[in-house]
């Protein structure tokens, strides 16, 4: 349920409403809009359906809310939500873009990437330490020295750390070593997973799963929120369809989804969305055309000896290209890049 306030509701009435929710056993979750207070109401359905407020002070109306997410939904709070890391926003007019290559291999191989990932604009650099590959022969990652690596040259060129996280056991090393940690598509579901993330004070990135509806992902995001942790970001990196031709099929109609659904920022991974690097730069555009919130892309300064995703991945070169491209399709879409 959500409770809307009414536009001259006072501080006093907005505390009452939140005693009695109290005073139940549920939780106030408060959206302080320009004109009107939002109290989202978290707890037992029960409880909620028995709920009467709308003879309370201040009370506009209640709005039942059918949905499963609760926190996740636009609903229950319908300004876009932003997400500070350090000095970077996601979610704001700026247009975040985070780079580097699929995984850490070397600290040359990253020192090279981060430098000419900064030079082309982007704020964030990538890559994986540990790897959840799909054959057990394949490069597994570094593991913490992949973590060290990346904050090192991180660091050196100013730039925030994206890695991915794929044991729960790993999260207070991630804490040590990331500014975001990224939630992969095949541990989307890892509801464990997804409630220990709730306790961390790190933004989290949530991959859509290899098959997952928009309603099942933001039921996962609603597991990390709803243990205490509200600073989630969206990844569509594709689905798995018919298609062959493409590694995934990269939905951009869950892009617009989840801006409807959600006050959550959303980007777009091109380069697993389509496993092939010469349609990075396209989908890229077309994405940013929906209106996603940035992009995360693969770079590798030689893609041909990448230890995994070297057919998605741009040169230092061709990211440079995609960037410049970019500018125009953001400032149309009102963006900066
Ligand atoms: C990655 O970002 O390298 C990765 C493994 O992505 P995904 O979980 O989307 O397959
Ligand atoms: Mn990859």
């Amino acid at each position: 349920m959500i409770i809307v306030m009414k536009p001259n509701a006072t501080k006093e009435n907005i505390s009452n409403v939140v005693k009695k929710l109290e005073s139940r056993g549920l939780r106030a979750h408060l959206s302080e809009g320009e004109e009107v207070t939002i109290v989202g109401v978290i707890g037992e359905k029960k409880i909620i359906a028995n709920l009467e407020m709308n003879m309370m002070d201040g009370v506009e109306k209640t709005v039942r809310i059918t949905e499963k997410y609760k926190m996740v939904s636009r609903n229950f709070h319908p300004q876009n939500t932003i997400i500070k890391v350090g000095d970077v926003e996601i979610g704001g007019d700026e247009l975040v873009v985070m780079a580097g290559p699929c995984s850490v291999e070397s600290l040359d191989q990253i020192r090279e990437t981060a430098q000419a990932v900064k030079n082309s604009g982007a704020k964030f650099l990538r890559g994986g330490a540990f790897k959840p590959r799909t054959s057990p022969y394949d490069f597994q990652g570094l593991g913490e020295e992949g973590l060290k690596i990346l904050r090192q040259a991180a660091d050196e060129f100013n730039l925030k750390v994206i890695t991915e996280v794929v044991d729960r056991e790993d999260i207070a090393l991630m804490e040590k070593y990331t500014d975001v940690i990224q939630v992969g598509a095949r541990n989307m579901q890892n509801f464990q997973m997804l409630k220990a993330l709730g306790k961390t004070n790190k933004p989290v990135l949530l991959k859509r799963g290899l098959s997952a509806t928009i309603s099942e992902w933001l039921n996962a995001a609603e597991y990390i929120m709803s243990g205490g942790n509200e600073n989630v970001i969206f990844c569509e990196r594709g689905i798995r369809t018919f298609e062959t031709f493409t590694r995934n099929t990269l939905d951009l109609s869950a892009v617009a989804a989840i801006k409807e659904l959600s006050h959550l920022p959303i980007i777009a991974d091109p380069s697993h969305g389509t496993g092939r690097w010469q349609m990075v730069q396209p989908m890229a555009r077309a994405a940013v055309a929906a209106g996603c919130d940035g992009l995360i892309i693969e770079v590798h300064p030689h893609p041909e000896f990448a230890l995994s995703d070297g057919d998605q991945s741009l040169t230092p070169k061709n990211f440079d290209r995609l960037m410049k491209d970019l500018k125009s399709i953001a400032e149309i879409m009102g963006r900066k890049l």
